[in-house]
């Protein structure tokens, strides 16, 4: 390391902040700083600061960070949010209704984990799982008896043809038919759409965001398999797109739910993610955060963590995380949803592992879920 980085570490404004700060006081708010983070424990060094008069710059923010000033800046377990509350159907297969969508005609939901036959992603003495994905690892007709199972849950009889896709992260959309569901192997593509009762459609994700759209006037649905390359494809957009050339669909008649997915207290992702969405949407730089996986107190405090490692070449700091679930609202919204017809199902998939497959979770060996949606052949 050069003298010219070490100069850039400490620069002259932490020098003036320790300075003003008495040896004991420094000593408490370093045993404290061992504390896994909490809000408590922050706010206490910062009532703690404040007497000992450290002056703070004008953001209220500490003065550092690998991209300092660039990004909006959290904590993981600030973006973290609850659980959904799934529905366990009485053939024991739990799953998530979008809350307010009641229409009568309409079968949709996003399965869980959670109430199945799968064996293949849980410990020996745990009960079966809801994989739904034909995986190497699991048995396939543990896969087709819980496709079953979740069918039934959903529309009531297990034997509905549910039409998967074999998934590639593009923005590929087809328009599915009752012949579908006689398919030997599945088409491919990221996206189907129907306006054909009787059948149910499907994505399967285990981290990417599922999105479902429905045309409530004309009887239309939709599903897409939205990843990030997904996403920055527009694959949601390009659906709603399709179901107006197709079926005639308007916008303010349309009503889409989001699912779970790797959602952005957890999905960390790398630079070459930030210039594909730079440079394919103006908000681009709006869905990434900078978030600190390391306590709160390091974050807030950096001078009581100084190490000789110039800036950004520390193993302390923040990573970049995108939200693709707000990126997936927005695309919507450019395709004239409204804000109020988008409801975010949501879900960390990375977060809760009781409840959901994550394939960054899991270091890619894990199951499938689906996001279903079909028109009621009953009414
Ligand atoms: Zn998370």
């Amino acid at each position: 390391m050069t003298a010219h980085h070490r100069k850039k570490t400490s620069g002259p404004q932490r020098h003036k902040s320790v300075g003003s700060l008495r040896a004991a006081d420094f000593s408490r708010a370093s045993s404290l700083a061992r504390v896994r983070a909490s809000k408590q424990t922050v706010e206490g060094i910062d009532a703690m600061f404040a007497i000992g008069g450290l002056v703070r710059n004008r953001r209220g923010e500490a003065v550092s960070g690998v991209r300092g000033g660039r990004f909006d800046h959290a904590v993981q377990e600030w973006l973290a949010g609850p659980a959904p509350q799934p529905v366990i159907a009485a053939n024991g297969a739990a799953w998530l209704p979008i809350p307010g969508w009641d229409f009568p005609w309409l079968w949709s939901g996003f399965s869980t984990r959670s109430g199945g036959l799968s064996r293949a992603y849980c410990a020996e003495d745990a009960r079966g799982e809801l994989n739904l994905g034909f995986t190497a690892e699991d048995l396939r007709q543990a896969v087709s008896a819980n496709r079953r199972l979740l069918a039934e849950a959903v529309t009531g009889d297990p034997a509905t043809p549910l039409i998967a896709l074999k998934q590639f992260h593009s923005n590929l959309v087809v328009r599915a038919t009752f012949a579908d569901a006689g398919r030997e192997r599945p088409r491919r593509a990221d996206g189907q759409i129907t306006d054909e009762p009787g059948i149910l459609l499907a994505v399967q994700t285990a981290d990417c965001i599922p999105v479902i759209v429905v045309d409530r006037t004309r009887r239309a649905v939709g599903v897409f398999h939205a990843g990030w390359r997904g996403t920055v494809k527009r694959i949601a957009e390009i659906g709603v797109g399709r179901m107006r050339l197709e079926f005639g669909s308007k916008p303010e008649d349309m009503v889409a739910a989001i699912g779970p997915g790797n959602s952005v207290c957890c999905y960390a992702v790398g630079e070459e993610v930030l210039s594909e969405f730079e440079s394919q949407f103006s908000y681009g730089r709006e869905l990434f955060r900078e978030v600190d996986d390391a306590d709160v107190v390091r974050r807030k405090y950096p001078m009581l963590f100084l190490t000789q490692r110039a800036p950004g070449h520390s193993p302390i700091g923040p990573s970049l995380h995108v939200d693709l679930i707000e990126a997936n609202r927005r695309q919507l919204m450019d395709a004239g949803l409204s804000a109020e017809s988008i409801s975010v199902v949501g879900g960390c998939t990375q977060c809760h592992p009781e409840l959901f497959y994550s394939h960054r979770g899991s270091h890619g060996r894990t199951g499938r879920m689906m996001a279903i949606i079909g028109i009621s052949s009953r009414i």
